[in-house]
Order: structure tokens, then sequence, then C-alpha cells
């Protein structure tokens, strides 16, 4: 019997206090989540694609990081699809079964390569098909040329298939959205982006052949890539935790400091690579970020 519930704490550690039986159906199902097993025939996958092109060569080399089965971020939104998929079955089941299609693989050939796609659905509409994915992420969030992008290759994939698509949707979904600081920005904790279908097959032939020159020589991950929050001033008052104004360079921070009462101090605070730290599937094998 559980003695505290695991989703309350780590999968490890001191603070956690769960029975070995309960443990091993949590981590189970949490891997079973997390992992996504690639059809060896596909060179890459769109969202794979749209991935820096160090992080494709290192995945299509072998050199993915284990697992993880932790309840970070990204497998919480991997567990929260999974609940959306379910009920979309559920709340589709009355549908003629040529209307729609969920969360099934296509693929499609872009120079020479296999690319494949898995929208969450496809829905017949008039004239065409409708392509919708979900997004779990955060009320401050704008459409990502990620989204635009992704999207856009399943709509190129598809018309190999001989669909047409006539709309392209994301469905976010806004795990903050009680969050105080949003409440005025939304009614709800979902929203759609319509995400305009621009790309032509030229596109996409693009990042296949840039993915290609990475599987011959690694490409080092530009700052964009790594998503790095640059280093930056921040204008401190004695006694205080909290920066009273932080500045993008130390000669503005000094010049505020300049301006300010006596018992002000400039404190830098250091860059950090959000995605190499947090989200990189291939993170243990990258050699730039161990500044190898
Ligand atoms: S760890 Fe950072 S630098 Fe290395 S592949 Fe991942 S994102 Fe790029």
């Amino acid at each position: 019997m559980l003695e505290t519930s695991p989703f309350l704490s780590p999968l490890s550690g001191p603070s956690f206090k769960a029975s070995q039986e309960g443990l091993v159906h949590v981590r189970e199902s949490i891997e079973k989540a997390s992992v996504y097993t690639r059809d060896g025939s596909v060179y890459e996958s769109a969202t794979g694609l749209l991935a820096p092109p160090r992080i494709g060569a290192l995945k299509r080399a072998g050199y993915t990081n284990p697992a993880d089965t932790t309840l970070n971020v990204s497998n919480m939104g991997v567990i929260m699809h999974q609940g959306m998929t379910s009920s979309l079955r559920f709340s589709l089941a009355h549908l003629p079964k040529d209307s729609y299609v969920i969360e099934e693989r296509f693929h499609g050939k872009f120079a020479g390569e296999t690319i494949g796609g898995q929208p969450d659905l496809m829905l017949k509409v008039k004239g065409g098909w409708e392509i919708w994915d979900w997004k779990f992420t955060t009320a401050t969030q704008r459409a990502k040329d990620d989204w635009h992008g992704q999207l856009n290759i399943y709509a190129r994939i598809m018309e190999q298939y001989g669909r047409k698509i006539v709309g392209a949707n994301i469905l976010a979904v806004f795990r903050d959205w009680r969050d105080v600081r949003h409440a005025h920005k939304y009614d709800s904790p979902f929203t759609v982006f319509n995400i305009p279908l621009t790309w032509g097959n030229n596109d996409v032939e693009e990042l296949v052949v840039i993915h290609k020159k990475a599987d011959e020589e690694l490409p080092p991950c530009t700052p964009e890539d790594k998503w790095e929050r640059p280093t930056r001033f921040a204008l401190m008052k004695s006694g205080s935790s909290r920066a009273k104004k932080l500045y993008d360079t130390l000669e503005e921070a000094q010049l505020a400091l300049g301006n300010s009462a006596a018992d002000y101090r400039i404190e830098e605070r250091g860059g950090e690579p959000i995605r190499c730290d947090r989200y990189c599937p291939v993170s243990k094998h990258c050699n730039q970020l161990r500044g190898i």
C-alpha cells in the first residue's frame, strides 16, 4: 500500500516513501508513456527535423539519453497527451470511421529520405482535411515557429497520400492557467492557434539536407538551439533578494547603480542553456555541453 502519493514527490530520493510494488507499476506506466519507438525505415520524424541538427545526428547515431521515468515536465506532457487522445476516441466514436484519424503514423519522401509524422487528429471537413495537434504549454506562450513547421510538414506528408489539407490548428492547453498572473489573458485553460499552411516540399527538403550534412559532420548548437538565457545584471538593494531591475549589460547596470542610493549593488545572473540542462535527449553524450 502506498504510504504517500508518488505524484507528490520525485520517484527517488530521501523524501520518497512508497511500496516497491506501487513503484514498479508507476515507473512502468511513465516509461511506456515517455519512450518513443522509431520505425527503423524512417530517417527522421517531423519534430526531429525541426530540432537542432546536432541533436538529430546524435540520435540517429544511437546516442540517446536513457529513458527518463521521473515525472518531469516533458513526461507530464506525454501523459496528459494520452489522456486527451483517449477521450477523443470516445467522443468521436459516433462519427463514420473514415471521417477522422487519431494518432496514426504517416510517411513521406523528401530529398530521398523517409520522414514520419503523426498528427494527433485529422478530421474530414468541407473541402478536405484538417490537422490538429495538442500542446501542453504555459499561458505566456505564443504560437511557436516549431508548431508552424511541424503542422506544415504533416500537411506536405499528407499531400503524398492524396489528402488535401485545408486547415491546421494547435490546441494549446495551459498547465499554469490557474496562476493568477495569467488570469486576465484567457478565460479558459484551452485556446486554439490557427497555423498558416505556407510550406512547400522544398522547405521540408531543405531541412532534410541540413540534417544529412550534420550526419557527416556534427555541427555545434547555436545559443538559440540551446534556448540560452543570456547573462543579465541585476540591480539589488541590500537586504533584499529581489532585483530592483535587470539589465542586459554591465554598463547599463553600472549607470543605474551610479544614480541609485549607496546601499545598492550589482549581481551577475549567469546565462543558462535551458534545452541542454533540462530537455535535450542527447545531453549525456554531448561534448559541446561538456566543453570538450
Ligand atoms: S546538450 Fe545542448 S549543445 Fe548538446 S546537443 Fe543538446 S542542445 Fe545541443
